[in-house]
Parts: C-alpha cells; sequence; structure tokens
C-alpha cells in the first residue's frame, strides 16, 4: 500500500487545475481535485465566457443602428437584461457539466469542497473534514478581484463577479478602473443601454498598451457615449435614496445605480494553508515558482493566476498542460511566456502580440512604425464614425516584425492568427510576400508599404 492516497491532488477546478489533472490522470496517476465553487473556474464560471456573451449581447444595439445605412427599417426595440442572465446561466451550467464529465471521464476523483493545506503532502478537504495525502500537490486556485478596503462606502460597490447576476439592469453605471475588465465592461453596460462612465487613476486607459492604441480606443469609447474620466478615483461613495452617489478627488459629483470595481486581480490564496505547508509567497501572496512552476517545497507545484506571472487562461492550461507531461508523462517542458498574443474585448475591439512601440525602440534602439487608421469598409454605408487602427512594428536591423496592434472590428481573431507568424519569426519582407485578402481589414497588415515613422534612440 502507498503512503499516499493519490499521486497528485490538485486544489482549485479552473482551467490550469482542471487541465493538469486530465493530463496526469492519463498517464495513470491517481488524482483527486477539490473545487470550492463550480468547476470551470473564473474563465467560464465569472470571466471570460460570460463576458463574452454580454460583449455579444451588447452589440446588437449598434447593429441595429449601423442596418439602417444598408437599407433595413428596424422596428421597436427593447432588451430584457433577465432573458441574457437566464440564457448566459444555462450556457454556463452546460460548460460546468462538460467540465465535471471531462473529469470523470479521466477517472479524476472530484470533491465540491474548499480544500486547505495542513503540510507537503495533506490537504483537509473543509466539507467533511477529511484528510488526503498525496505525492503531489498542484495549487490552481487562481485569483480574486480586488476592492479598495480603504474606500469609505466600498461595501456598496460590486466587482465583475457580482456583475453576471444582478438582479435588476442598472440604468447609470460607474466603472473604476482602466485595465482590460474596466474598459470591456464599460462596453458592455454602453451597449445594452446603461448611461455609463469610466474612471481611471492614470493618464491614460490600458497602461502597458501600445500607446496609440491606448488614445485611439479612449476616443472610440467616448464617441459611443461612455465617459471616460482620466487622472481621477473615488474619495468615497454613498448609498442615498435614489442609487449610489460617488465623489472622487478631483472633484466630481458621479450618480449612478450600480459602482463597479475592476482594479486588478489578488492571487486567491488567503486561508489556504501555505504557511503550515511551508510554501512561499510573493508579498502579493502570489505563490512563486520557477519556470517548471516549482514552488520551494518539492512535493508542492502552482500554476496559473495564483503564481501572478501572465494572467491569462489559455496560459494556465498551458502551465498545467506542461506541469503534468513533466511530472507524470515523463516528458520535460515549461509554457513559454514570450509573445502571447492577446484581445481586450472592448467596444471596438483590441487585438495584440509583441512589443508596444515603446518597448520596441528601447529593446531595438530603432522601430520603423507602419501605420493604418481608416474607415472601415462597412462604416461607409452605416456612417458610424469608427476608425480602425493597425500597427505594424519592425526592427531596423533584421526587419523582423516584433509588434502588431489592432483596434477594430474582429481584432482578436486576427491576433491569434498573427501570433503564429510574430511567434515563426515573420520579418517585413514576409508581410510583404503575403498576398492580399480583398475586400477585408486585414488586407492592411500586408500592403503598407512605407513606415509612417523611422524612429532612432
Ligand atoms: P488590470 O491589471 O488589467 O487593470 C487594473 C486596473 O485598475 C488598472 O487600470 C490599474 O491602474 C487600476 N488600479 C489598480 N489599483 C487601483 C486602485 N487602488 N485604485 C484605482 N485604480 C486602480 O486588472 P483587471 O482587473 O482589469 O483584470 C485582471 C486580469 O484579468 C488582467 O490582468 C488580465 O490578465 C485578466 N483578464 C484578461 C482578459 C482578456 O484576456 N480579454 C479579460 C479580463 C481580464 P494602473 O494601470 O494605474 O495600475
Amino acid at each position: 500500500m502507498s503512503e499516499f492516497d493519490y499521486d497528485l491532488f490538485v486544489v482549485g477546478g479552473g482551467s490550469g487545475g482542471v487541465r493538469a489533472a486530465r493530463i496526469a490522470a492519463g498517464y495513470g496517476a491517481r488524482v483527486g481535485i477539490a473545487e470550492e465553487y463550480r468547476y470551470g473556474g473564473t474563465c467560464v464560471i465569472r470571466g471570460c465566457v460570460p463576458k463574452k456573451l454580454f460583449v455579444y449581447a451588447s452589440k446588437f444595439s449598434e447593429e441595429f443602428e449601423d442596418a439602417a445605412g444598408f437599407g433595413w427599417s428596424v422596428g421597436e426595440r427593447s432588451f430584457d437584461w433577465e432573458r441574457l442572465i437566464d440564457a448566459k446561466d444555462r450556457e454556463i451550467a452546460r460548460l460546468e457539466g462538460v467540465y465535471r464529465r471531462n473529469l470523470e471521464r479521466t477517472g479524476v476523483e472530484m470533491f465540491d469542497t474548499r480544500a486547505v493545506l495542513e503540510d507537503a503532502h495533506t490537504v483537509h478537504l473543509m466539507s467533511d473534514g477529511r484528510r488526503v495525502r498525496a505525492k503531489t500537490i498542484l495549487i490552481a486556485v487562481g485569483a480574486t478581484p480586488n476592492v479598495d478596503a480603504s474606500l469609505p462606502g466600498c461595501e456598496h460597490v460590486i466587482t465583475s463577479n457580482e456583475a453576471f447576476h444582478l438582479s435588476d439592469f442598472p440604468k447609470r453605471v460607474m466603472v473604476a478602473g482602466g485595465g482590460y475588465i474596466a474598459v470591456e465592461f464599460a462596453g458592455i453596460f454602453n451597449g445594452l443601454g446603461a448611461e455609463t462612465t469610466l474612471i481611471y487613476r492614470g493618464e491614460e486607459i490600458l497602461r502597458g498598451f501600445d500607446d496609440d492604441l491606448r488614445k485611439a480606443l479612449h476616443e472610440e469609447m467616448e464617441k459611443k457615449g461612455i465617459r471616460v474620466i482620466c487622472g481621477d478615483v473615488f474619495k468615497s461613495i454613498e448609498k442615498t435614496a435614489d442609487g449610489l452617489v460617488g465623489t472622487t478627488r478631483g472633484g466630481e459629483t458621479l450618480e449612478a445605480d450600480q459602482i463597479l470595481f475592476a482594479i486588478g486581480r489578488r492571487p486567491n490564496t488567503a486561508g489556504l494553508g501555505l504557511d503550515a505547508a511551508g510554501v512561499a509567497v510573493s508579498q502579493t501572496g502570489a505563490v512563486i515558482v520557477d519556470g517548471q512552476s516549482r514552488t520551494n517545497v518539492p512535493s508542492i507545484y502552482a500554476v496559473g493566476d495564483v503564481t501572478d506571472r501572465v494572467n491569462l487562461t489559455p496560459v494556465a492550461i498551458r502551465e498545467g498542460h506542461a506541469f503534468a507531461d513533466t511530472v507524470f508523462g515523463g516528458r520535460e517542458w515549461s509554457a513559454d511566456h514570450s509573445l502571447i498574443p492577446t484581445a481586450v474585448f472592448s467596444q471596438p475591439e483590441i487585438g495584440t502580440v509583441g512589443l508596444t512601440q515603446a518597448e520596441a525602440l528601447a529593446k531595438h534602439g530603432g522601430v520603423d512604425v507602419y501605420r493604418a487608421h481608416f474607415r472601415p469598409m462597412k462604416h461607409t454605408l452605416s456612417g458610424r464614425d469608427e476608425k480602425m487602427l493597425m500597427k505594424v512594428l519592425v526592427e531596423p536591423e533584421g526587419n523582423r516584425v516584433v509588434g502588431v496592434h489592432i483596434l477594430g472590428a474582429d481584432a482578436g481573431e486576427l491576433s491569434q492568427v498573427l501570433g503564429i507568424a510574430l511567434k515563426m519569426g515573420a520579418t517585413k519582407a514576409d508581410f510583404d510576400a503575403t498576398m492580399a485578402v480583398h475586400p477585408t481589414a486585414a488586407e492592411e497588415l500586408v500592403t503598407m508599404r512605407e513606415p509612417s515613422e523611422r524612429i532612432r534612440s
């Protein structure tokens, strides 16, 4: 008899944990997994998936408007929030079922409970008090939204978690933050008909993204009717008979039915027993790991947002897969965190891969910027005042394309394909040699002949 109940015990049934559990079980490992909420984790249950469904829902308002330019008369329109929530909930329940069945099929034992580490090999299952012992433990508990606890009235705000389950559709919404979640939810609420304000502490939204893209998104959001306030934060929030009143440091008084805080997420490690197990964490509570997702305790690994490396679902999945292949499949590899394409489902959408202009200049000492800022064909008839932005950044020495940044319809889809080209080390000459697909917006990527700017440091 083995001294362990499991070869692997996974704490957290999200993207990274589930992938690791299934792959390890496929190699014949005895695997257990604990999830305290719902299988599928943040991405499936209260993140990427329901968010994207909401984005689809919110885009119809513009589609109805644009239709007129193409000869359509669209009759009276109304939006039913409850029906959207019901439809979204059904889809999420279906996906959770798929996650559960896939785990079952590979022989992974599921526990619907919070689990807490007690030492390097012991996990305490809180629902029934059982203790299980595993040769290897994987921490994949993800992250949780931050709220500014020092803000007077912070108990009145919601986070993205609650935004998916509001009983009434808010007519006036304020979103605090300028990152992925803030710009995405501002677009959703605005598209669904709420009077929407975004308030961000910095100079320009989406810090870390290419500057032209940030500015262009800001402009497009305002054209759609979203009020974007930069350089300001809430000082206090009060509940009144009419809803909520937020006062900002800059002296604004803003009224809303809901205030959504999207000011980042923190690793979900509070009360997880990492102290007892001797697992080292960073100042922000992230589990510290090496390139192979190993913690300082030899029997404990961690993947996904809890490690605060690159907080994206596909990254967690790949980290989980690499861990399971390496530890249980005798095939050692690690997730490559370079050149990760990403999409922001703002409206318009962002798709990006590689270095920003500023990063390219700093890294290569120079950058050739190919920029196209144009009205997409659809809007010649729709009459909508919306522009698409495409930037291709080329390092001057080897002529390699080091970054591509797109704002506009389907930018996320494009970034996936561009990710392949950049990963293969495509040069500007490769882009030029590729035949255009006509008529598309993407053809701009291969038809920009002369740089708009040649910048040298
Ligand atoms: P982000 O880290 O993207 O953005 C956080 C925002 O909040 C920043 O604008 C930040 O400002 C601001 N902020 C931080 N602290 C405060 C504070 N105390 N007061 C006011 N503002 C503050 O986090 P999100 O919450 O938007 O998203 C979390 C993660 O989820 C992202 O990192 C992303 O990886 C992932 N995600 C990915 C999506 C996708 O792939 N499409 C969609 C949604 C989330 P500053 O810039 O000044 O620091």
